[in-house]
């Protein structure tokens, strides 16, 4: 037995060296908060993913378009978050979120924006 010091209520207790709460209500709100900030956090990027994929169907409702990223981040677009990538035949990545990708485009500033195809599925 030793002295410790709850992870949840921060309270001075005394329990075997493995044991971290003071008791089993500190035991699952702790475990509660752990798990609730990881749900926020991926509802938080769900939100950001599914504003992704309305900018880029914003700009390009059908077929392939090349527009400048600065349009893109106006209509709510967060580059640093997709749902995954697909290399073609000739070795170009395309970065989708969900059935929408984008690649970079031989101008300057701008991507050239796609609707995924059956084949890169
Ligand atoms: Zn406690």
């Amino acid at each position: 037995m030793q002295q410790k010091k709850c992870l949840y209520c921060k309270e001075p207790f005394v329990g075997r060296a493995d044991k971290k709460f003071c008791n089993s209500q500190c035991k699952s709100a702790y475990h509660n908060q752990i798990s609730q900030s990881y749900e926020s956090y991926i509802r938080l990027i769900n939100k950001q993913l599914r504003a992704n994929r309305r900018a880029l169907y914003k700009a390009c409702p059908s077929g392939k378009a090349t527009v400048r990223k600065s349009f893109l981040k106006k209509l709510g677009m967060d580059f640093k978050h997709l749902t995954h990538t697909w290399k073609s035949k000739n070795g170009i990545l395309y970065y989708f979120c969900y059935d929408y990708g984008y690649t970079a485009s031989v101008e300057d500033g701008k991507v050239l924006i796609v609707q995924q195809q059956d084949y890169m599925k």
